[in-house]
Formats: structure tokens, C-alpha cells, sequence
């Protein structure tokens, strides 16, 4: 199946809209609508759903290029068993037997699921009820205990239940929204849309709380780049002030527990570890207290914290203090990272929780829980959470384990050691879209499961809308959903009655019936109202927020919680938390003197298994890096493009660097995506302590110690290639272009000859080739053809080396050119330069060409002018943020 590049075609065309599949977007938890249609040559063309709740027709660069993204090249087509092809009856007995076995002779905590905010809602709750109602264990946790987990336990402790109770208009309707720990520009870029549309029209004030300056700030009015771990100590002062200023809700405050001790504790707390500017403060106390309509939102700059469930609590005390809680445009809100993050949490995808926000510790609720599933034998207290699960992996107290949708050999913390774990199991399944992960490489058992575009089910977003996620592209092979797999394997371990499923929509009606069931023991998540649903109204269902219960009105303003000041702790009332700061668990010292924060970047997703298929995202920023001060990178002698390799008690890492004020002094940024597959040195992970929040289990991701000091290379290289390569190098990334692949490659070992490495790289012994070498200065460039046609070319030399990439990336499969080997774009032709706008393809060095031929400065300018930032919007901060800095270096000069 082929794809082609394909625009958001929103606003450009009217289509009779009959001939699409409307679904939602398989990334991140804005939950976009998206309609999709096939193309009778294989491609699929992808636009905004204009009538979706979330988004209205818009979608950011991720979700436009999601048609690259469904072909079959690297899709995983029939079942393997130790590497080799089996049918699914060999496959399934197999893993039925190996868990029957393990349980009966090791019991039901010897076994554990880990899964996915990949998951649609129906997989999720067939897994979950497999585990904690017929395996009777809560070892099944998901990868969102690494994403939200913190936020989980910061709800759960003030309001008694796991509720997010605002709305997505709520930031539209807000005067002024603060982002804490929230790169919105490019983790949430449709939500961001949103907030700058609003922006426009009523003039919201923004402000951004993050150590980084990321492209969130842009277009910021204030940016607090506060230290690492200090939120706490920021919003404990804010509640003084909140206090000091009398500015307390005493008309709200009688529905509020714990005032008294919560502002006790945020006084004794000083702002001191912030490192912030007393007027940065003032302004920011000014601005949150002086405005009524005022939304937090935060993410996992909150979250991957040790002390994230105390921010997140930190946040909430300011809001109920105020009252500002449940109104419109008034309340915190905290964003999900994954499509069904949201979802997972309400259907019981944590260890430590039971379906529709019932408590696994109540026994009235696990009573109940168990008799809605007729189930065997109900799992009696927590399961363990995913850093203790892998750690009784490596133990050997887990024997066997299945891993669905997810990559935790490259994306928990302490990768080096999961690996080793999941090395050491004595059985481990993998379902998964691909076999080509560092997970699955490792597994006994692979298991081909649907992907997007091939599934079926719902999902729940950030602001609780249940949309639908529709199939409208041909099952592959022999690949199955995972509800399917999941209640075949049940059915095969003895439970044929629990798990006797024909469609996803029977899954739904059941969980919707025992959402019921949850309501009448006080529980907020209530769709009792859908448990009738015939299967052509569920798959007619319309995107709609919960609660949605049987008979009476949801309880709720407007979608909204709290509004009336009833909440579900037993006495209705809110909880304010009396907090201290702490600071990050792993301490800089001489040995790790600097805090390694990490991250996503714009056009990626999580380990790359779809969005790396795509060429136009993969041209955004091709290779890995760290970010490092100016200050910092002097002290270390390291100068921009110099390899550098960060060491922490945990592991090591090579990286590009960037010398950039966008970090401290003092911390070092790395985004996230890089793998075994990809970039072998560069799995950031392998640095994160899997140190852990004390009440969430969620990972301090953004806060782990490193040194750092120049990788010191014997030669560097720059590769263009028609096929994919697997170097053999100390360092190499890679990354997937319209003609075949682009490579960076650096090694503290010199080939004798360069030819002949070239040839063994790109596995041409026979091309003609094409080459100039200079011995003395180390320096080598190598092009191979085949008939004229290039296939690939090597550039090396003893420093990094400095040709035009974007534009040797477009030659491969060319005519043989004399400017191959130059490495030098000829002038009818020039580089693009790093690509900004993927949507349009539109380099850095194009906009500073407008910029100084036409003398175009402002984004709306450049997007006339080149259609930059013109389609999806997501590149548009960073080109203002470009544009800014040429003003001040004019302004300098
Ligand atoms: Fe998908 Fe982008 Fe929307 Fe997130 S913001 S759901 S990645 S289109």
C-alpha cells in the first residue's frame, strides 16, 4: 500500500463528505476528528473533521501526514514464534499455555500486562478484565503510568475521583491561560491553535511556567523559566499571595477541606529553588490573582516529576482557594499525552485502579466489579505499577509477561536494565503493528495486531469526549485487533463464558452497564446511558463528553465538574493538601553536575514506529540532539555539531549538540524519540533513573543527572542513501527521506579505506563510483551509481562535516550530477535548509532568503509568500520565533 503526501485539505475544496470515514487521530490526547479517505491507488488522503468537538477541522503537521504513515513496509503480517511464521492457533495456544502454566505454578502475580494509551477502550477493557477479574492479579499497568499518572493521583486526592473538570472551551473562554510544564505548541499544537485563535479575538494573556524556552513561548506574554522540580515552591507562594492579598473564595470555601494546613505549609515554603526574578513573580502572582477567568493547564513538565502528584495538587489548591474551579473559562486542566490516555484511566488501565474510577482497595467495589464480569477470582489489592513491574521482571518474580502497542526496551527509564529484563523473561509476548522494535526484537512471541485506519473502537481525549475510532482501510495479512487476540487467548486459558465477544460495540455496552453500576456507589464516569446502544447506533455514535448517565441529567455545567461545589470524597467536599517542596530525587554533584531534561519534539511520536515512515516529518529535525547552554558549553569545550557524550549512574548516551540559551545554565535538554532502530547510542531512557512519584508511580523523566564531555571522533560522516543501512559506528542516526534515507555517522575508529567502506555500508560492492579523497586532511567523499542513476554517497572528515543536507537528502535516485561530490547545492537549485514547515516543505535557509531579498517579517508575510505555516499552523511559533531573532541580531549590529 502506497501513500502519497497529502495536505490538509480543510478549507480548499468541498467534497461530499458521504465518501469518508470519519475517525479520530491516533496521537496525541486532543482527541482530533479526522476524516479519511482511501485512494483507489493505495494512498489514503487525511483531513480535519470540521464538525469533531476537538478541533473543528484543524490538525497539526502529526495528524495531516497521517496517510504516510499506514503503509505496509514495515507492518508485521502473521504471527512469529522465536522468529519463525506460525499460524495464530500455534501462536495463541502457545501463550495460553505458557500463562496457565506460570500461574498455576508461581500464582497469578507471576504474570503481567503492560500496554498502551495505543489502545482503543474495548482492547483496554477486555486486557483489564482478563487480568484483574479471571487471572485475578492487577499486574497490568500502561504506558500512561508515564505520562499522566501524577495527575491521576493529584484528582484523586483533592477531589476524591480522577476528574478533569474542565472543558476545551474553557481555554477559549479564559482571559488568561497559564502553561505549566506544557510545550502546547508542539505536544498539543491543535489545543495551542485554539488558544491563539482566542487569543485574537478577546485578547487572552498567556503565560508559560517551564525551565525551557520552547516554542510555547513565542507566543507567550510572560515565560517563567523557573528551576527544574520547583513548581511546588512557585504555587505554595501563589496561594500565600492568593491569602495575603485577600483575594480567598469565602463563598466557595465552605466546600473545601484543609485550607488552613495548605496555607500554613505554602508559607513556611520560600521561592527560593524557582532561581526566578522577584519581578517575573510579582508579575505572575499579579496576573493569576487580578483575573477571574484563569485555566492551568499542565502536562509532564508537571507529571514526570517525584514530587508530580504535590504539583499537581500545588495547582489545584490555587484554583479551589479561588474557587476558580468548574465555570467557564476557570479551572485546571491537565492535557493528556496519548489518544486514550484518558481512556485507559477510566477503564482501569492503571495497576492501582479498577474500571470506571471504582477503587481496587474497596472491597464493596471489587465485589461489585467482579459480579458485573461473573469472574472467577477478582485481584485483591494493587498491581505493579510499570517501573516495579520491570524491576520484578529483571527479578525473575514476573515469568511472563505481554507487552501490547508499546516500546519499553528504549522507553522506560533505565532502558538498559528493562531490556535486560524483558532479556531475562522466561516468556514474553509482543503484539504489536511492527516486528522492527527493540521490544519485539526481544520477544519469544510476536502477535501482527490492527493498526490505526484498521481498528475499530472508541477513545477518550483530554476534556473526557468519547469519540469513535472507525476502520476504513483493509485488515493486513493475518493482523487482528487486540480485543480479539486478547478474549481468544482467555477463551483458550479456560474463560470462554467471560469473554465470548462478536463485536467491539457488545465490549462497549458492557463497560457502559457497569459505568452504571459505578455511579450508584457515587463514582463521577457515568455512561450508563449508552449500555442500550444497538451495534449500527454505536457505530453512528457521535464524538459526546461524559457523563452521559441513563436517566437524569448529567450533574455537570455545561460538561463541566465542580461548578456547584459537590465533589466525591465522602463529604463532598474538595481536599487542599499541605505542601513542601522537594527537590528532584537525583542531586547534582561534581560527578553529574547537570539536570538532563526530556521531551517530544513537534513532528515525532513517541519510538517513531509511524511518524519515522513519514519523510516530511522526519525532514523537521533529522537526528538527535542536547541542548546545551552557551555558558555550559564553554566551560565543557564543546562547540554546535560536536558529538557529546552524557553519562548518569544509569547509562550513557551520544548526542549532537546545540548550544542554545532555550535551557538553563546548568540543564541540558534531549528529546525522546531516538532508538535502537534509528540511533542506537542516542536512547535517551538508557540516562533516566527510574526513580519514581511516591503516590502516582510515575517516573521523574525531566530531572536526571548527567556529566557531559565532547565525543572525541576520528571522523565524522554525512550519508545519502537509496536504502535503508544499519551502520557499524559509534554513533549513527538515521532518518527516512522522500528518496530513501539521509544518515549521520561519527566513530573514534578510521577505515583504512574509504571505498571499501562505502561499499560495505551501503552494501554495493559492484556500483561505479565516483570519488575524492584528501589523506592529509582526512577528508573523504564517495558517490556509488548504478547506470548513472546515484545510489548512495558518503561524506567524511575529521570535523563534523559541512555540506548541504536537505540538499544532498533529494538525490538520491537522480542522474549523476558533478555536484554530488561538492556536496554544495548548485545556484538553479538551492538548499532548503532545515525543513520548518513540513506541511509545504519550506527550509530555514528559503525564509531567510525572503527575509533578506524581500524583506518579509512577519509569519503572515512568509506564509503569503512561501505557504509557510499557511496549512496545518503547527511550524508557525517557530517561525515567528526565527523571525525574532533576526530582528534582535539586527537591532545588535
Ligand atoms: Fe493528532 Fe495533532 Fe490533533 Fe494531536 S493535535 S490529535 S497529534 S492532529
Amino acid at each position: 500500500m502506497n501513500t502519497t503526501v497529502i495536505r490538509n485539505a480543510i478549507g480548499r475544496e468541498s467534497d461530499d463528505l458521504t465518501s469518508w470515514t470519519r475517525t479520530t487521530c491516533a496521537y496525541c490526547g486532543v482527541g482530533c476528528g479526522i476524516l479519511a479517505q482511501p485512494q483507489q491507488d493505495g494512498s489514503v488522503t487525511i483531513k480535519g473533521d470540521p464538525e469533531h468537538p476537538a478541533n473543528f477541522g484543524r490538525l497539526c503537521s502529526k495528524g495531516s501526514a497521517l496517510g504516510e504513515t499506514v503503509g505496509l513496509s514495515e507492518r508485521l503480517l502473521a504471527p512469529q514464534v522465536n522468529g519463525q511464521t506460525v499460524n495464530w492457533d500455534g501462536a495463541l495456544d502457545l501463550v495460553a499455555e505458557k500463562f496457565s502454566k506460570t500461574i498455576a505454578e508461581h500464582g497469578p502475580d507471576s504474570v503481567a500486562f503492560y500496554v498502551s494509551g495505543q489502545l482503543l477502550t474495548e482492547d483496554y477493557y477486555v486486557a483489564n478484565k482478563l487480568m484483574k477479574g479471571y487471572i485475578g492479579s492487577a499486574n497490568i499497568d500502561t504506558n500512561s503510568r508515564l505520562c499522566m499518572a501524577s495527575s491521576v493521583a493529584g484528582h484523586k486526592r483533592a477531589f476524591g475521583t480522577d476528574t478533569v473538570p474542565g472543558t476545551y472551551e474553557d481555554i477559549e473562554a479564559a482571559d488568561l491561560v497559564v502553561l505549566v510544564g506544557s510545550n502546547l505548541a508542539w505536544c498539543h499544537p491543535v489545543l495551542h491553535q485554539r488558544l491563539l485563535a482566542a487569543r485574537q479575538t478577546r485578547g487572552t494573556k498567556i503565560i508559560v511556567i517551564d525551565p525551557r524556552r520552547t516554542a510555547s513561548v513565542e507566543s507567550a506574554d510572560l515565560h517563567l523559566p523557573l528551576a527544574i522540580g520547583s513548581d511546588v515552591a512557585l504555587f505554595n507562594h501563589l496561594l500565600s499571595e492568593i491569602d495575603a492579598r485577600g483575594m480567598l473564595n469565602q463563598d466557595f470555601l465552605p466546600h473545601v477541606e484543609g485550607l488552613e494546613a495548605a496555607l500554613e505549609a505554602a508559607r513556611a515554603d520560600t521561592l527560593a529553588p524557582t532561581g526566578l526574578d522577584d519581578d517575573l513573580i510579582r508579575q505572575f502572582c499579579d496576573m493569576w490573582i487580578g483575573t477571574e477567568r484563569v485555566v492551568t493547564i499542565y502536562s509532564q513538565g508537571v507529571n514526570q516529576s517525584s514530587a508530580g502528584a504535590d504539583k499537581v495538587n500545588a495547582i489545584l489548591n490555587c484554583h479551589l482557594a479561588t474557587g476558580r474551579i468548574g465555570l467557564p473559562g476557570s479551572g485546571p486542566f491537565s492535557v493528556t499525552g496519548q489518544p486514550n490516555a484518558m481512556g485507559g484511566r477510566e477503564v482501569g488501565g492503571l495497576a492501582n485502579m479498577l474500571a470506571c474510577h471504582l477503587d481496587i482497595e474497596n472491597a464493596d467495589h471489587r465485589d461489585a466489579v467482579q459480579a458485573h464480569w461473573a469472574a472467577p477470582t477478582m485481584a485483591q489489592h494493587q498491581g505493579l505499577k510499570a517501573v516495579d513491574m520491570f524491576e520484578a521482571v529483571y527479578q525473575g518474580k514476573i515469568k511472563a509477561l505481554w507487552i501490547i502497542h508499546t516500546n519499553p526496551a528504549v522507553s522506560m527509564p533505565d532502558a538498559d536494565r528493562v531490556r535486560e529484563a524483558i532479556k531475562r523473561c522466561d516468556f514474553t509476548v509482543v503484539s504489536d503493528i511492527t516486528a522492527q522494535t527493540d521490544t519485539a526484537r526481544l520477544a519469544d512471541v510476536v502477535l501482527p495486531a490492527t493498526g490505526w485506519g484498521e481498528k475499530s473502537g472508541t477513545v477518550t481525549n483530554s476534556d473526557r469526549t468519547i469519540s469513535r475510532q472507525r476502520a476504513f482501510l483493509p485488515v493486513p495479512g493475518q493482523a487482528r485487533p487486540d480485543w480479539v487476540i486478547l478474549a481468544d487467548v482467555a477463551c483458550r486459558m479456560g474463560w470462554k463464558d467471560g469473554f465470548n465477544y462478536s463485536t467491539e460495540a457488545e465490549i462497549f455496552r458492557e463497560y457502559a452497564a457497569l459505568s452504571g453500576i459505578a455511579k450508584d456507589f457515587g463514582r463521577d464516569f457515568d455512561i450508563s446511558g449508552l449500555k442500550t446502544l444497538s451495534d449500527a447506533q454505536y457505530d453512528g455514535i457521535a464524538p459526546l463528553r461524559w457523563p452521559h448517565p441513563q436517566t437524569n441529567p448529567p450533574q455537570t455545567s455545561n460538561g463541566r465538574f465542580f461548578a456547584d461545589g459537590q465533589f466525591y470524597h465522602i463529604n463532598g467536599k474538595a481536599k487542599m493538601l499541605p505542601l513542601r517542596h522537594r527537590a528532584p530525587a537525583a542531586k547534582q554533584a561534581r560527578k553529574y553536575p547537570y539536570y538532563l531534561n526530556t521531551g517530544r519534539l513537534r513532528d515525532q511520536w513517541h519510538t517513531m514506529t509511524r511518524t519515522g515512515l513519514s519523510p516530511r516529518l522526519s525532514s523537521h529535525l533529522a537526528e538527535p540532539f542536547v541542548d546545551i547552554h552557551p555558558q555550559d558549553a564553554k566551560e565543557l569545550g564543546i562547540q554546535a555539531a560536536d558529538l557529546v557524550r552524557l553519562r548518569s549512574p544509569q547509562g550513557q548516551s551520544i548526542l549532537r549538540a546545540r548550544i542554545t540559551c532555550d535551557v538553563r545554565p546548568g540543564d541540558m535538554f534531549t528529546p525522546i524519540h531516538w532508538t535502537g532502530e534509528t540511533a542506537p547510542s542516542a536512547c535517551v531512557d538508557t540516562l533516566v533513573a527510574p526513580v519514581v512519584d511516591p503516590v502516582s508511580g510515575q517516573p521523574e523523566s525531566k530531572a536526571s543527572v548527567v556529566a557531559a564531555q565532547r565525543f572525541e571522533a576520528q571522523w565524522y560522516g554525512f550519508a545519502i542513501s537509496c536504502n535503508a543501512v544499519h551502520p557499524q559506528a559509534d554513533y549513527w542516526a538515521r532518518a527516512r527521506t522522500q528518496r530513501g534515507w539521509r544518515l549521520e555517522l561519527a566513530s573514534s575508529q578510521s577505515p583504512q579505506d574509504w571505498e571499501a567502506e562505502a561499499r560495505r555500508l551501503f552494501d554495493l560492492p559492484d556500483a561505479c563510483v565516483q570519488r575524492l579523497e584528501d589523506k592529509g586532511r582526512g577528508s573523504a567523499r564517495i558517490a556509488l551509481y548504478d547506470n548513472g542513476v546515484l545510489l548512495a554517497a558518503l561524506f567524511v572528515a575529521r570535523e563534523p562535516v559541512a555540506v548541504m543536507r536537505d540538499y544532498l537528502a533529494t538525490l538520491p535516485g537522480d542522474q549523476a550530477q558533478d555536484t554530488v561530490l561538492s556536496g554544495r547545492a548548485p545556484q538553479d537549485r538551492p538548499d532548503p535548509g532545515p525543513i520548518l514547515c513540513s506541511c509545504f516543505s519550506v527550509g530555514v535557509n528559503t525564509i531567510l532568503n525572503a527575509v533578506e531579498t524581500q524583506g518579509l517579517m512577519t509569519v503572515e508575510a512568509i506564509g503569503e509568500a512561501l505557504q509557510a505555516g499557511t496549512n496545518c499552523g503547527s511550524c508557525r511559533p517557530e517561525i515567528g520565533d526565527l523571525l525574532a531573532k533576526i530582528q534582535l541580531k539586527d537591532a545588535a549590529e
